[in-house]
């Protein structure tokens, strides 16, 4: 260990901008083992592992990095999967830079931080090679049952933890596969599709049921639903769009961030998207313009330079440095040929009923610091200019839907902003017995607070069932 002297920071090889703008492929290739031993040896396994305290799950980050480095790979995977139930995931695309890696002690003594994620992702993906990750069989059945509305990270998580404790786990999705934003939101380049069908695949060889294409409040009622399970976890993300409110918006060739990404992801795994083959909701040959700062923006113009656009410029209203999304992923951008215009905000989509031909935009310069922390944009008089478009594609961020309307449960608490309020300890919400975890409660985040909830909630669900088992001859 200690050797970050010695050996300087390597992240894993990244193919060339040029061939990875030609297709969806993930764009970093795994470590190769000497090169994961030498870059865990850079840890300096300091007192206070900063690094473990800006992991939202807690990871005992130096432990692993430990054994790494000593070739104790089977220890390092059972230390790592013992607080995460998506380590591959996670080490692929957690915005490091702002959690555990922006922490780590090293960077902060400018010898560059130790590569985590891409050391996690690569414990776990050895695992899964050399055949350590068996379905669980958990040391004793209970007849109670838990019905998981939501198979994204945060329900997946909460299904995995139940399914340990022997509990019955159903899992219902209105999609027609799992993985909810993992498996339609996010793009192959950054998470391939068979890293979630491995997950899957593993959760259903472990008795977990999950039911397809259901729909809870139109298909099945959330009343049905809590009669038929002994306790209930809503993890049904945030999907209700922020749209633009600028003359010409809603124009023809002014399109959602999800809708453009799920159709191209839903392309990626052999589907027939008529939006796509139609051209609406394809870049191909077109001037791509893309609205927003986060993540779903920067997938948006990378997945637009994969299709062929002609051009793909992104307008931010704030400057890159407050930018929301991850430097990671700006920079990768801008390497595979996006143009960022920052300080720039929509004023009007122009074009006529058939057709977008640009965004007239204006620029921007940061003033006092508003309610979210950061400095707020204003415009600067007669700045403005447009940016030639034929398709523009808002990324605006994301809100809940009317989760009690759309369950028929008024009485299921929200939040100011629409998300579900919750026990800070348990997250079980207003109504006894149903607990909610993941974007719905906190708003858009990230995959791995959507983790930290399905566990946290699969935990006080486990509690709660455990006081109230009647006693059943099979269990
Ligand atoms: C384009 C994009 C890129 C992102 N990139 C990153 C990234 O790089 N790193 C990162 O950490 N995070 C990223 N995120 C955020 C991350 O994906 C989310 O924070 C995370 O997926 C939230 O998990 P969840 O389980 O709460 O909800 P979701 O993943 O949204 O899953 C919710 C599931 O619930 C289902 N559902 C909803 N309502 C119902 C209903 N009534 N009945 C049945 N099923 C229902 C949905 O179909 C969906 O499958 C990104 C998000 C987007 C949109
Ligand atoms: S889960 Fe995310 S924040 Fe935690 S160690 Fe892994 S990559 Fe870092």
């Amino acid at each position: 260990m200690l050797q970050f002297t010695t050996a300087g920071r390597k992240t894993p090889p990244k193919r060339d901008a040029d061939t990875r703008r030609r297709d969806f492929a993930e764009i970093y290739q795994p470590f190769a083992k000497e090169r994961a031993e030498e870059q865990a040896s850079r840890c300096s396994q300091c007192g206070v592992p900063f690094c473990q305290n800006h992991c939202p799950l807690g990871n005992d980050i130096p432990d692993w990095l430990r054994l790494i480095a000593e070739g104790r790979l089977e220890e390092a995977y059972a230390a790592s999967s013992a607080t995460n139930n998506m380590p591959e995931v996670c080490g692929r695309i957690c915005p490091q830079d702002r959690l555990c890696e922006g922490a780590c002690v090293i960077e902060q003594s400018t010898h560059g931080t130790v590569t985590i994620g891409a050391l996690e992702q690569y414990i776990t993906e050895t695992a899964w090679d050399e055949g350590w990750i068996k379905p669980i069989c958990p040391p004793r059945e209970r007849s109670q049952s838990v019905g998981i509305i939501g198979a994204g990270p945060g329900g997946l998580a909460a299904a995995e933890e139940l399914r340990r404790e022997g509990f019955q786990v159903t899992v219902y999705d209105r999609y027609d596969r799992t993985g909810g934003l993992l498996i339609y939101g996010i793009p192959n380049f950054k998470l391939e599709k068979s890293v979630i069908e491995r997950r899957t695949d593993y959760l259903e060889k472990s008795d977990v049921a999950f039911e397809r294409n259901v729909d809870i409040g139109a298909d099945i009622s959330f009343a049905e639903l809590r009669a038929r399970h002994d306790a209930i976890l809503i993890a049904t993300g945030v999907y209700k769009a922020r749209s633009l409110a600028c003359p010409g918006a809603g124009s023809k060739g002014v399109v959602a961030a999800l809708d453009y990404l799920t159709a191209s992801n839903r392309k990626g795994l052999g589907d027939v998207v008529a939006a796509f083959d139609r051209g609406d909701l394809n870049a191909e040959g077109k001037k791509v313009v893309v609205l927003g700062g986060g993540d779903t923006a920067m997938d948006c113009v990378r997945s637009a330079v994969r299709q062929g656009a002609r051009s793909v410029t992104c307008l931010y209203r704030r400057d890159r440095k407050n930018m929301p999304g991850s430097m990671r992923e700006v920079a990768n951008a801008e390497e595979e040929g996006v143009v960022f215009e920052w300080l720039a905000a929509p004023k009007a989509i122009l074009g006529d009923a058939n057709s977008v031909s640009g965004v007239r935009a204006i620029r921007m310069e940061l003033g006092a610091t508003d309610a979210s922390g950061r400095r707020a944009p204003v415009e600067r008089a007669g700045s403005e200019f447009d940016a030639p478009a034929d398709l523009v594609i808002e990324a605006l961020g994301f809100e809940p839907e009317d989760q009690p309307g759309m369950f028929g449960a008024p009485e299921l608490k929200v939040t100011e902003r629409g998300t579900l309020k919750v026990d800070g300890e348990s997250l079980e919400t207003s109504l006894p017995g149903v607990y909610a975890a993941g974007d719905i409660v906190r708003g858009a985040s990230l995959v791995v607070w959507a983790i930290v909830d399905g566990r946290r909630a699969a935990a006080a669900i486990a509690s709660r069932l455990e006081k109230t088992r009647r006693p059943i001859a099979a269990e």
